[in-house]
């Protein structure tokens, strides 16, 4: 399960195309989409965030998978300039179901217990952790603003859809 966000640029437009390269990448299989979530950024003073998450297939191990995620947030523009500061794409390795052996990345992510804008999106696309994180969800306030969600459309497109 990735966690997409972003704060600068056309950031609906962005969420939708960073899912849609992550649909083409060899080795992978995007399985769903989760709603898209709008929320005050954590950090500096910085413009609101877009926040989703898809879940993958991925016949990739995990520090393969994020180079990719890396190469996708570079070619959205993502400079890395603060940390915590604004970026028009962050891709994060939210949960996996198997085992991920990795030195560099923490699965699941470090901070997904504390962020609403990880928590609701992960649990869009894998309502089956509900007993795992759904209570820690509601603790936190419950999920951020629902502003709409990705969609896959025929074409293989990813779009955003608002809500209505
Ligand atoms: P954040 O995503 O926490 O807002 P960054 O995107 O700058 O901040 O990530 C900082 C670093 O966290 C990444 O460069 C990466 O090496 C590391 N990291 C550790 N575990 C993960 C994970 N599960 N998914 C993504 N990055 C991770
Ligand atoms: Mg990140």
């Amino acid at each position: 399960m990735i966690g997409l966000g972003a704060n600068l640029g056309l950031r609906e437009q962005t969420l939708a195309s960073a899912a849609h390269a992550l649909s083409v990448l060899a080795q992978v299989e995007l399985c769903a989409l989760s709603r898209v979530y709008e929320s005050e950024a954590v950090g500096p003073p910085q413009p609101r965030y877009l926040n989703a998450a898809v879940r993958v297939h991925a016949e990739l191990s995990a520090d393969e998978l994020f180079e990719r995620l890396l190469a996708i947030e570079a070619a959205h523009g993502r400079v890395r300039l603060l940390r915590w500061g604004p970026r028009t794409l962050d891709l994060d390795i939210l949960w996996s179901d198997t085992a991920a052996a990795s030195t560099r990345l923490e699965v699941p992510h470090a901070s997904l217990c504390e962020r609403t804008f990880a928590l609701a999106p992960l649990l869009d696309v894998a309502p089956e952790l509900a007993p795992r994180y759904g209570a820690r969800l509601s603790e936190l306030g419950g999920a951020p603003e629902v502003l709409g969600r990705l969609v896959h459309s025929a074409d293989g497109d990813v779009r955003f859809e608002s809500a209505p």
